[in-house]
């Protein structure tokens, strides 16, 4: 607290991220990174990338690297926004499309940022409850409302919506911008970007982070109508013209072309995630469905916090959350490398 602080600084409530450790013993599984690192060819196209050239801003239009993931997506150019880091297009969309008189709904459960950017922007919200099984009931979003948001597969619960049950919400909600969150996507969810083609309120936002390993560059995408593209672009020129960096660029276009490498690292968590939903059922934890690179996850008589604990000292990191109370006795584990989860599996074994 500083006598210089703003009455916003006093009364914002950041974020909190999951704990990055210098550690480097530990078994890293909690915050959903993906265990096998970019692809060889984004890795050389950021070495040949480190130039003299980097003396040049960048390309204020990101345009290879839109033209790129255009590409993978068939679609044109004009529809993709790209930011630094996914945070960053939300923060974006969140001034721009979401301050409305009526309230933003997002789920009580779910992506922890989204009430920041509330605070930070002064956006009124309504958290609409999940249901007894920790799923969005989209029904209960046809109300009155100002936009509506969520990650889909949600997160941290990992649970997904159907595309058909998105494209009914979409029907059923005109007057709005739906913004569908599709950070944990490719590890086996349907994606709705195809929608945008039919509904102009669409926004889909997409990481780097996860799927294609890049969670150190910092790049994310989005979907939309091209007026909404246009938006975000008025926003974003606004507040920094050169949000991708040099090297960004290339590492984010060399990951969308590199499609067999990107198709075999998230088969392979998704492999990793069936093994580990296996063998934690065995040893009597209650596993929520997951679409993403992540599990959640309660045990059946010993406390999640203990097992939190007890992972910690035996150097495998995962989150807990205390609050809220509904899901302060689950557990969220990153799913890594089929390794890294025998070495869970027998710590876990260890300690029940
Ligand atoms: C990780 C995550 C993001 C942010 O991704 P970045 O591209 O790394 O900023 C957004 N939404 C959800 C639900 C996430 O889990």
């Amino acid at each position: 607290m500083s006598k210089f602080w703003s009455k916003l600084i006093q009364e914002l409530s950041p974020y909190i991220p999951g704990e990055q450790p210098k550690n480097q013993a530990l078994i890293k599984l909690n915050t959903n990174e993906n265990p096998y690192g970019p692809s060889p060819k984004v890795l050389a196209a950021i070495k040949s990338a480190i130039s003299d050239e980097l003396k040049l801003y960048p390309d204020p239009e990101s345009i290879e690297l839109r033209e790129a993931i255009a590409k993978f997506y068939n679609f044109s150019s004009s529809n993709i926004f790209v930011g630094n880091g996914s945070d960053e297009i939300l923060a974006f969309i969140f001034q721009g499309y979401l301050k409305k008189s009526k309230p933003l709904l997002f789920p009580n459960i779910t992506y922890s940022f989204y009430p920041v950017y509330c605070k930070l922007y002064d956006i009124a919200f309504q958290k609409m409850p999940l249901d007894k099984n920790f799923e969005i009931n989209l029904e209960d979003y046809l109300v009155p409302n100002g936009g509506i948001i969520f990650p889909n597969p949600n997160a941290p619960t990992g649970i997904a919506k159907k595309v058909s049950d998105i494209e009914n919400l979409l029907k059923n909600n005109n007057d709005s911008v739906v913004v569908i969150d599709e950070a944990y996507v490719d590890f086996g969810t349907e994606s709705s970007v195809y929608l945008i083609n039919k509904y102009d309120n669409l926004i889909v936002t997409q990481s780097l982070s996860k799927s294609r390993s890049l969670a150190g560059m910092r790049i994310g995408c989005a979907f939309a109508s091209k007026s909404i593209v246009d938006g975000l672009n008025r926003i974003k020129n606004s507040f920094n013209s050169y949000p991708i960096d040099r090297l960004a660029q290339i590492a984010g276009a060399e990951a969308f072309n590199d499609k067999d490498y990107f198709r075999q690292t998230t088969n392979k968590v998704i492999e990793a995630r069936q093994f580990l939903v296996e063998e934690m059922s065995n040893l009597g934890f209650q596993i929520l469905p997951s679409g993403a690179n992540f599990i959640f996850t309660k045990h059946n008589n010993k406390r999640a916090e203990i097992i939190f604990k007890e992972l910690r000292n035996n150097d495998i990191l995962i989150r807990f959350f205390e609050s809220p109370e509904e899901i302060n006795n689950y557990l969220r584990i990153t799913v890594g490398s089929m390794e890294q989860m025998k070495q869970l599996v027998h710590a876990i074994k260890k300690i029940i």
